[in-house]
């Protein structure tokens, strides 16, 4: 009994916490607007000429965009107006992709321990009260 009620206890404590926690989630999916499928990544590589500065370390630096589109995998090199937006789209993608993975969490939680609780809390029905039932 003493198992039962604390059990119980802590997994309605939980599930009171979780609608919260799913609106926050679904917060970081409803405010965005524009996505792109990709992350943005700085690579820093050596062009191969050696009397180039590179040869001697100092890189050159671009800003690399590596996305998922029209099913397929592409790789772009950012410069310009262009990749603050690209990169800004790239970060809407992850934290869509973050609340999505939260809220389904979440969700998926709250249905477990819903179980869980009803498991603890089922009752097993009462003796019947007569054996005259036909
Ligand atoms: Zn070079």
């Amino acid at each position: 009994m003493i198992k039962k009620e604390e059990r119980s206890s802590r997994i309605r404590r939980r599930l009171r916490r979780i609608p919260a926690e799913l609106s926050e989630a679904l917060a970081g999916v409803l405010k965005q607007r524009a996505l792109l499928r990709g992350y943005v990544y700085r690579s820093r590589r050596r062009c191969g000429k050696p009397s180039c500065h590179c040869a001697k370390g100092e890189r050159h630096e671009a800003l690399v965009l590596a996305a998922h589109f029209g099913g397929k995998q592409t790789t772009r090199s950012l410069s310009g107006s262009g990749a603050d937006k690209v990169v800004r789209l790239a970060k809407n993608y992850r934290a869509f992709r973050e609340g999505q993975r939260r809220f389904r969490r979440g969700v998926q939680e709250a249905l477990r321990l819903i179980g869980e609780l009803e498991g603890w809390l089922v009752e097993a029905p009462p003796p019947s009260a007569s054996r005259s039932r036909r």
